[in-house]
């Protein structure tokens, strides 16, 4: 069986993976020249910096990936529990480190914020745990729910369990249960932003995030990208074949399934099956084709996740301590995120900035070093002094701590428009749809499309965006289409069985 996989993004390189280890023929197309998407690399001076995923959690969605293809994680990337998961800075002596034992996130709480605080941070923690465990089989490893299935899997018998999970309340108010410092309510509802999204809109279900974060944040030894080359590698050693700077210019549909891929030179690659993992705003928009544009549903404007303007410097970093993770929080975050949602860039931004070159062991040193700096922004397109205002705003943030860089090599300012480029139909949107409201979560698509024999995979997918979910869809989606080829094949089997004796064929 031949398979052509659009995209070496995290959820395209699972599915290779897998399908490859299965014995499948696969193809990846990447119009980029190197795996990864998202998890890329940019030129600073004479080195390279991390662009994308900094922050690697639940390792054991890459644990139980690599070791189904007979390999352990371990031996193919270098991984590094983190004792300090962030750093949080406010005002000028106000900083907060939450760490990988919960007691000294507890005690550094009711230090910062006093004992209410901490007691608040104890019941957050234990109702966050319970959301992710309700969650994690029927939701995150599994395909796609509906709304009932989900309520039923999850054992959620009424209304009262369904309260238990939090998706009619934003995270936002649902914090102010546990919290009365305004600081701890920014710090727990900054979470919303890893799945795209304002803390204000998104449902309380996302505290699940921050569960997901305390239960461990790991160094990748060479960043994130190299994790993605880690899973490319085993991919090709699994007999997967990559054609890089390739890009794929339509699906090719033909009696209501698919047939193949085009690719821009006009050369058609043969394909039984295709799992797409462009953004699925490519798909509905018709980059890939009129036909194929069926299998995904337009997102709205209004309905696209966060963007982001990233800024990789190598700098000398002085006058605050950097932690691997730091978040120099804005003054007001309510009207932080009320300029994004009206699409514009922040005056004050949250600023998040990961300092490469330290680990928990390593101090500090006066060394030039690679950092990469991110601001949220809305996904539509900015002038360049647009941009430029927005680095200035975002280094007056961090100075307000402290923090000054001073840059020994040119800095790489990437913003929407540029993510735009690299992510065709995105509009710059890094995490597909919005996590905002209930319903949400439920609007992305599965693995499964009503094209038979094209598959999705990636961010934009069920069960959503970073990259171990990401990296999940990948699995889901090989999962699916090794099934409805095992049961094509148990069809064809009968409907041989049933002829062969005489009867009836019906297949
Ligand atoms: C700045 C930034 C910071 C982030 N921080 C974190 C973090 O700390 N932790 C975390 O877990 N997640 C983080 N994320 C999110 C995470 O990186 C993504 O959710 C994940 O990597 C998306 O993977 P994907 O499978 O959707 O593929 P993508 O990374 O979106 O890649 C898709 C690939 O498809 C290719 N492609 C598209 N169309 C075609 C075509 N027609 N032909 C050929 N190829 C095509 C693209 O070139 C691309 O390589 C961050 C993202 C960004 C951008």
């Amino acid at each position: 069986m031949k398979v052509v996989v659009i995209g070496a993004g995290i959820g395209g390189l699972v599915a290779a993976l897998r399908l490859a280890h299965a014995g499948l023929e696969v193809t990846v197309l990447e119009r980029g020249q190197r795996p990864g998407g998202k998890m890329r690399r940019v030129p600073v001076g004479e080195t390279a910096i991390d662009a994308g995923p900094t922050v690697f959690t639940m390792r054991w969605v890459f644990e139980e990936i690599f070791a189904e293809c007979g390999a352990d994680l371990g031996a193919h990337v270098g991984l590094e529990p983190a004792a300090i998961l962030a750093r949080h800075a406010w005002r000028p002596g106000e900083q907060l480190d939450l760490h990988a034992d919960p007691d000294a996130s507890e005690a550094a709480i009711a230090e910062f914020a006093g004992p209410r605080a901490r007691d608040g941070y104890r019941r957050f923690r234990a109702r966050a745990a319970e959301v992710y465990a309700t969650l994690e089989g029927p939701f995150i490893r599994g395909e796609r729910p509906s709304p009932i299935d989900l309520t039923r899997q999850a054992g959620l018998s009424g209304l009262g369990d369904l309260w238990r999970i939090q998706p009619f309340t934003t995270l936002w108010r649902a914090l102010g249960d546990y919290f009365t410092d305004p600081r701890l309510r920014q710090l727990f509802g900054r979470y919303a932003t890893y799945c795209g999204s304002s803390p204000f809109a998104a449902p309380a279900t996302l505290m699940l995030v921050a569960h997901v974060e305390s239960q461990g944040v790991w160094h990748v030894a060479g960043g994130l990208s190299r994790l993605a080359g880690a899973v490319a590698a085993l991919a090709g050693a699994r007999g997967a074949a990559f054609r890089y700077g390739t890009a794929a210019r339509g699906i090719a549909v033909q009696g209501g399934r698919v047939v193949g891929v085009d690719l821009d030179d006009g050369e058609r690659l043969p394909a039984d099956a295709v799992i797409c993992n462009a953004d699925v705003a490519a798909l509905a928009d018709g980059l890939l084709g009129r036909d194929a544009a069926r299998a995904a549903e337009t997102v709205p404007a209004s309905e696209r996740s966060l963007s982001a303007v990233t800024f990789c410097a190598q700098a000398r970093a002085a006058g605050f301590p950097l932690a691997r993770h730091t978040v120099f929080f804005s003054g007001d975050y309510a009207a932080e995120f009320a300029r994004i949602r009206a699409g514009h860039l922040p005056d004050d931004p949250t600023v998040y900035v990961c300092a490469q070159d330290r680990s928990d062991a390593s101090a500090p040193s006066d060394r030039p070093e690679r950092l990469l700096c991110l601001v949220n922004a809305p996904a539509r397109t900015f002038s360049p002094s647009e941009i430029e205002t927005c680095v200035t705003t975002m280094r007056r943030r961090l100075s307000a701590s402290g923090l000054t860089l001073s840059e020994t090599a040119d800095p790489v300012t990437t913003g929407p428009a540029e993510f735009a480029h690299l992510f065709p139909g995105s509009a710059g949107a890094l995490y597909g749809r919005a996590s905002h409201g209930w319903m949400a979560s439920f609007k992305r698509p599965g693995a499964r499309t009503r094209i038979p024999g094209l598959y999705l995979a990636g961010g934009s997918v069920h069960p959503g965006p970073g990259v171990p979910m990401a990296a999940q869809s990948g699995r889901i989606a090989a999962d699916s289409l090794l099934r409805d080829r095992s049961g094509a094949r148990a069809s064809i089997r009968g409907w041989i069985a049933t002829a062969t004796s005489g009867g009836t064929s019906m297949p």
